[in-house]
This record gives C-alpha cells, sequence and structure tokens, in this order.
C-alpha cells in the first residue's frame, strides 16, 4: 500500500488547483484521475472570472491564461451585461477561454511543479478510520492517506461514500449542447420561443456550437445527433445540415450542495460540493477558489502546524459562497423563460441594474471579486481580498501578489512595527516592511483608509488588520497559522 499524506480523487480543474495549492505547502499528495490525459470532450466552461485571474496571478500563472484568451466584460446577469471596467482591481474583466485550455495550462503548471497525477485509473471506495483513510484504486492498488478530498466533480462517488447529503433540486430544465459541423448558413445568435432561448455561436474552424433549451427535460444520457437534428427542425424550420458532431452534451438546472464539506478525514470541492446551471459561468471558478482555500489550511494540518478543526473554517467560509451561487443561478434560470410576465420581471430587474450601486454589487458577486468572509468586527479589510498594490520595499519594488507566489501568509508593515513582534511565528509567515502611497480602494465599498500593517493568508484574504484601535496580531497569527514557537 502506497502512503501519502493527502489523496485527492479527481484531476479536473479544482483537483489540479488543489494539488498545486499542497504541493506549494510542501505536502506530499497524489490526484487520482479517470481520464487517461487532460483532454476534455466538449468545451464546458468558458472563461473565467476576475477573482480566479487574480488568484492565478496570486501564484504566477495569470501570464499563462491571459495569453491564450481574450479580455471581455462576461460578468452578466440574466443577459444584462454588467461592465465593471471601473473596479479597483488589475484585472476588470472576465477572460474568454474554454476549460479544455484552462485545464491543459493548470495540468502543465502541476507538471512543473512535481506532481504526482495516476492516471488512467478511478477511485472506486474508501474506509476511514481515526488515523488516516484507506483508498480502493480501480487497478487493484490501495493507497493510505491522512486525508482524501473529493474533486470528482458533480456525480461524486466520495461524496456518496461518505453518506455526504446533497440537499436541494432536481432538474426542471434541460438544454441541449453540441459543437458541429453545418452544411447551410445556421442562423447565428439568440432566438426565444416559448420553450426558452436558444443560440447558435461560431466555434473554432468554422464549426457550430448550439444550445438549445429542450421541450422535455431530459438528463444523464448524451443527446444523439438525431435529436439535435429534430429539435433544430422544431425550432428553426430546419437542422442546417448538421453532421460531423465534435461533441454532443446536455446540462440541466439541478441545484445541489453537499450539507457539510468536511466528514472527518474526507472533504469535498468544486462540483462535488455543489452543481448548479451553468448561467453565469460561475462553476470552475468556485471549484478553483474552493481548492485555494482549502489547500493551505489541509496544508497546515498534515504537518502538524494547525489542528483538525482548522479544517471545519473551510466549509464556515466557502460553503455560503456556493449557497448566494446556487441563488443567483437558480433565480436567472426562472428568468430564461420566455412568457410575458417572466419578460417583465426581466425588464424590471434590467432597469435596477442600471442603476450603479446595484451594477457594482452584483458584478462584485459573479466575478468573485465582493467575497467577505465573516472573520469578526473591524476594518474593511477584514476577511477580504487583499489588493494587488504597489508596494516600495528596503529590497525595491514589489506587487503583493508576488509576494504571494509561494503561498505563504504575508504580514506587511505600513509604520513603524511598534510592538509587533512575529518571531514566534517567523518559520510560518513572512515578514516585510513596506511603504504605499496610493490610495486603498475596495470593490463596492470604496475607498477605506490606511491600515499600519496586514495579515494576508495565503489565499488572499486578509485575516488581520493593525490600525489605531486593534491589538497586535497574535491572536490571528495562533488561529490561522498555529501556536507560537521557542
Ligand atoms: C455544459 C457546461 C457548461 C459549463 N459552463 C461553465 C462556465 O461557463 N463557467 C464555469 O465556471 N463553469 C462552467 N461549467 C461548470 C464547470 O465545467 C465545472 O464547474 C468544473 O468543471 C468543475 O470542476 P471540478 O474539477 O470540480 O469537477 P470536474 O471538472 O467534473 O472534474 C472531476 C474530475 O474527476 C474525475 N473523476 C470523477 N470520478 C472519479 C473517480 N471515482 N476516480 C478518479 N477520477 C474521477 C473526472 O474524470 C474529472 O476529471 C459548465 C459545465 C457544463 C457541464
Amino acid at each position: 500500500m502506497t502512503e501519502h499524506s493527502v489523496v485527492i480523487v479527481g484531476g479536473g480543474p479544482t483537483g489540479l488547483m488543489l494539488d498545486a495549492e499542497l504541493t506549494l505547502a510542501g505536502v506530499d499528495v497524489a490526484i487520482v484521475e479517470r481520464r487517461p490525459n487532460q483532454e476534455l470532450a466538449g468545451s464546458r466552461a468558458g472563461g473565467l472570472h476576475s477573482r480566479t485571474i487574480e488568484v492565478f496571478d496570486m501564484r504566477g500563472i495569470a501570464d499563462r491564461f491571459l495569453s491564450e484568451g481574450q479580455t471581455a466584460q462576461i460578468v452578466g446577469f440574466n443577459l444584462v451585461r454588467l461592465d465593471m471596467s471601473d473596479f479597483p482591481t488589475r484585472h476588470p474583466y472576465g477572460l474568454a477561454l474554454f476549460q479544455n485550455r484552462i485545464e491543459r495550462i493548470l495540468a502543465d503548471w502541476v507538471a512543473e511543479l512535481g506532481v504526482n497525477i495516476l492516471r488512467d485509473r478511478e477511485v472506486t471506495g474508501f474506509t476511514q478510520d481515526d488515523n488516516g483513510v484507506d483508498v480502493e484504486v480501480s487497478d487493484g492498488s490501495s493507497l493510505r492517506a491522512q486525508y482524501v478530498v473529493g474533486c470528482d466533480g458533480g456525480r461524486s462517488m466520495v461524496r456518496k461514500t461518505a453518506g455526504i447529503d446533497f440537499p436541494g433540486s432536481d432538474a426542471t430544465t434541460s438544454w441541449m449542447l453540441a459543437e458541429v459541423e453545418t452544411t447551410e448558413e445556421p442562423a447565428w445568435g439568440l432566438r426565444q420561443d416559448q420553450s426558452g432561448t436558444h443560440a447558435i455561436g461560431k466555434g473554432d474552424g468554422g464549426h457550430a456550437r448550439i444550445v438549445l433549451t429542450e421541450r422535455e427535460v431530459k438528463s444523464g444520457i448524451e443527446p444523439s445527433l438525431r435529436e439535435l437534428s429534430d429539435a433544430l427542425t422544431e425550432i428553426y424550420g430546419t437542422d442546417f445540415g448538421v453532421h460531423n458532431p465534435i461533441w454532443l452534451s446536455r446540462f440541466t438546472d439541478m441545484t445541489r450542495q453537499a450539507a457539510t464539506y468536511r466528514d472527518r478525514r474526507v472533504l469535498l470541492a468544486g462540483d462535488a460540493a455543489h452543481v448548479h446551471p451553468p448561467i453565469g459561468g460561475q462553476g470552475l471558478n468556485i471549484g478553483v477558489q474552493d481548492a485555494v482555500n482549502l489547500g493551505w489550511k489541509l496544508g497546515q494540518v498534515v504537518k502538524g502546524i494547525s489542528p483538525p478543526s482548522l479544517l471545519d473554517t473551510y466549509h464556515a467560509e466557502r460553503h455560503p459562497v456556493a449557497a448566494r451561487v446556487l441563488k443567483n443561478t437558480m433565480g436567472q434560470s426562472v428568468l430564461r423563460q420566455t412568457d410575458d410576465h417572466t419578460k417583465a420581471l426581466g425588464d424590471f430587474i434590467a432597469e435596477l441594474l442600471g442603476v450603479d450601486e446595484a451594477r457594482k454589487r452584483v458584478a462584485a458577486e459573479m466575478s468573485g471579486l465582493g467575497i467577505h468572509y465573516d472573520l469578526g468586527e473591524g476594518h474593511p479589510l477584514l476577511g477580504r481580498r487583499m489588493p494587488d498594490l504597489d508596494l516600495t520595499t528596503p529590497h525595491g519594488s514589489v506587487r503583493v501578489f508576488t509576494l504571494m507566489h509561494h503561498a505563504r501568509p504575508v504580514l506587511i508593515h505600513f509604520a513603524e512595527r511598534g510592538d509587533i513582534d512575529i518571531t514566534p511565528w517567523h518559520d510560518r509567515v513572512e515578514s516585510i516592511d513596506a511603504k504605499y502611497e496610493g490610495p486603498w480602494e475596495l470593490p463596492v465599498i470604496g475607498a477605506v483608509h490606511a491600515p499600519h500593517a496586514v495579515l494576508i493568508r495565503p489565499d488572499g484574504y486578509v485575516a488581520w488588520v493593525g490600525d489605531r484601535s486593534t491589538s497586535g496580531p497574535g491572536e490571528a497569527l495562533t488561529k490561522w497559522f498555529g501556536s507560537p514557537r521557542g
């Protein structure tokens, strides 16, 4: 039996990101992945939102994605575009880039970090005891790990085997998706009829990318070319001569969320923990961000720096984020209906989104920039993303995100250190003196007063703010990065 500190089940975007985070934390980790390589059938996610681009920037890999995709104002609510070009971030946009390319870039990065991916086999079961988890693999081998993380997608075997409830609602609508060749010029763009909204867009190499709302709810099985042809004929009066499908797929508005993200030594992340319709393109993004929230915490627990209870903050912080995404996608799927009443509601919402504050709030939520973990009362930065400021340090100029490349916590002092002494944590926390002259501005909130010091967690969220009214960072350092040493 081979031992690893952590076994990740599933090497999609969430599993790959978690793997990288654990590797950066110095943890021995293995991924078991069913697919023989990173190839993906179908296009699935079509892009990255601003906060995910920031997260990649914090690890020094944002340019790999930006150089392959197209930046654009992609945030929207019910087909209303929400321009966020005035947001205080280095990336006030989204990135149009299909999931197969996102996964390939992530897989290349993970390979550079030297990660162990056990491909072309699947995890078939596991049992956990007080000290670890025994994992059964389809090639007949077994693995032993301190922790197992299910990043194995919406039908998660890990979630089911752990007996974790997955409450929510079944599908009420399904959509057929396809990328195909056509002999006739398709009717490009959107079309609405009594069954809903349909769309035909241009894919690579002149292919048509088709999304059709189905008249009857179907799920599970992939549609056939015949079904696609029949549905097109019903909606458009012709099937445009569809042939040679690159892929055919289907998605529904099924909306469910794991009741808990942790059962003792088993954790869930990404689609294994939450499924919802892909409206708004948020699924891949929140999966990657689950991984970044969990990675450093799990790393500290397996290294004995922090107690296992630190892992409960993963559920406490990430469950509400996905719950909001479930809510906004449920709301938007209802608004996809094309009857006059729903259209009237949609028009009314569109008007409201024209109000600047509403635009900012919804865009911040959909892009992930508005995330606020409840870390208690205090300075507005507490529990929010640290902005990527241009700092001047005794060693030269540096961006805050550059300081985060190694996924280690950082304490930045903007004023005299006074009585701040982090010597007992110096093996775990970087400490740096810096000057910053510019404005402090947060999405939606606007300008905030400059702090004397900030403690930034490896996931880029502020764990403690030093200003006139706060005591030292000792309590926050112990809570997040373990007991003082020495
Ligand atoms: C049609 C469609 C359109 C979408 N559009 C968007 C979008 O625009 N934007 C967006 O952000 N998201 C979108 N999504 C959602 C996005 O694709 C998912 O949220 C994302 O793939 C989740 O990543 P994940 O790693 O959590 O799970 P997955 O991508 O499902 O990865 C799970 C991995 O686990 C592996 N696996 C499963 N079981 C086992 C096992 N027992 N043993 C070993 N390996 C296993 C699978 O092979 C797979 O590689 C869309 C999804 C669909 C279906």
